[in-house]
């Protein structure tokens, strides 16, 4: 393919999340052969809330905040999904990330539907108070729009466990009540779950074990590139490695490590911690940050953000799977050459699925009011990873379609079902 046809393919390729969710969307239902009205009301959310909030900064200025919380559907519980900090932040993006969760949910068959929150900032660039009024800030802003029965967020991209806890305390505040089931992955002393911050990686790596398996092959020995290295891609990579995977590459915002024989993961997680990981032996470095998704490695796991395997590079990509540990990291495009190059795609709403469950164990217990023992909490992520994989993987066998769109097909129809019954169509 010449250079003019490939940047003319490109430049025709849509990246907006919220219509490459549409697109997935009518796919799966053409096969279900679902009836126009349910699929117009999945197309879009049911509910979108914008908020500019002032929050007052170190130096006595005052600056305004602009947030979105999304709330898709509702049909089977209330909605559910994290909330995200970062600069790129848009409304068509955390709608597109509010119907992925109620897919999400759908596939690995929890009681909610899909929501999702963001707000337009770099925490990077804040104080810890800052950070902490931003946080107060926006869930007095959302406050009467969420609940622990209407819709529960929890972390996502540059959020953590004290930013819940803060959240946790404004709402419960406002609302005059001890509330822990309002947010989960909060810090474990006020009502966080065990094994909550593992679970997102754990869980993707639940499935990769069982792709593996499935293709006759071992965990021990097997190659990994990691795109991405926060909470999901770290805590995988430790846990791959762990199993005796070997993390030959990793990457974050700032560049790409690349060392065959191996990387040392207690090296690049101290970096990390303490500055970049471009800071470990200048000898590994990849020239550009991206070709660490062209790598040939037996798996390539994608945990940072959307839209990075696209028209631009499908055709490059060597690995064997796909698990993506991140949200909308492979456009449709990119899907139907990696489906063709005969490449396993473990799809978002499936490989991150780990994140959500535990986030719901976490709000069980919230409402029980009786917590349980880590291994209890892994052993049930484990039992809902395994039967979900093979769930999604027997039908894409039965239809001979990709694993996304058989993910799809489940969801859709549990949440059509659900809309069904209680009489939306
Ligand atoms: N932000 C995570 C996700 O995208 C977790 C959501 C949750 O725990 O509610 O799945």
């Amino acid at each position: 393919m010449s250079i003019l046809q490939k940047t003319k393919q490109s430049s025709e390729e849509v990246l907006n999340p919220y219509q490459i969710v549409q697109t997935q969307i009518e796919t799966a239902a053409k096969i279900l052969g679902l009836d126009r009205g349910i699929i117009d009301i999945l197309k879009k959310p049911m509910r979108v809330l914008s908020v500019n909030f002032p929050v007052k900064m170190d130096d006595g200025s005052i600056r305004v905040f602009e947030g979105f919380r999304s709330q898709h559907n509702d049909a089977i519980g209330p909605t559910k999904g994290g909330i995200r900090f970062h600069p790129d932040v848009t409304m068509d993006e955390v709608k597109a990330l509010s119907m992925w969760m109620s897919f999400k949910c759908g596939v690995v068959s929890l009681p909610y539907g899909g929501g999702k929150g963001g707000v337009i900032c770099d925490p990077h660039a804040f104080s810890k108070a800052e950070l902490e009024r931003i946080s107060r800030g926006f869930m007095e802003a959302i406050a009467d729009f969420i609940g622990p029965e209407k819709d529960i967020p929890a972390p996502d991209v540059y959020t953590n466990p004290q930013i819940m806890g803060w959240m946790m305390d404004t709402y419960s505040r406002i609302t005059r009540a001890f509330n822990p089931g309002v947010i989960t992955g909060k810090p474990l002393i006020i009502g966080g779950s065990k094994g909550r911050n593992e679970a997102t990686a754990r869980g993707c790596v639940y499935t990769i074990k069982e792709a593996l398996k499935e293709a006759g092959k071992q965990m021990k020995g097997a190659t990994v590139a990691i795109q991405g290295f926060g909470n999901a891609g770290r805590i995988a990579a430790e846990l791959l490695a762990e199993q005796g995977c070997k993390i030959v590459a990793v990457s974050d915002s700032k560049g790409a490590l690349y060392q065959p024989q191996g990387l040392d993961l207690a090296v690049v997680t101290q970096l990390k911690d303490s500055s970049t990981i471009m800071n470990y032996d200048a000898r590994y470095h990849l020239q550009q940050a991206e070709e660490i998704l062209e790598l040939d490695v037996d798996i390539l796991v994608p945990a940072a953000l959307e839209n990075v395997i696209t028209l631009k590079n499908a055709e490059n990509v060597k690995a064997r799977i796909v698990a993506e540990a991140a949200n909308g990291p492979t456009t449709p495009e990119a899907d139907k050459i990696l489906f063709q190059k005969g490449i396993l795609v473990i799809p978002d709403i499936l490989a991150n699925a780990g994140g959500v469950t535990v986030s719901y164990f976490e709000w069980v217990q919230n409402l029980m009011n009786y917590y349980w023992s880590e291994e209890e909490v892994n052993q049930k992520l484990c039992e809902v990873m395994v039967r979900s994989y093979n769930e999604v993987s027997a039908l894409a066998k039965q239809y001979d379609v990709d694993f996304r769109t058989s993910a799809y097909m489940i969801s859709l129809k549990r949440i059509a079902e659900a809309m069904q019954v209680r009489g939306w169509v």
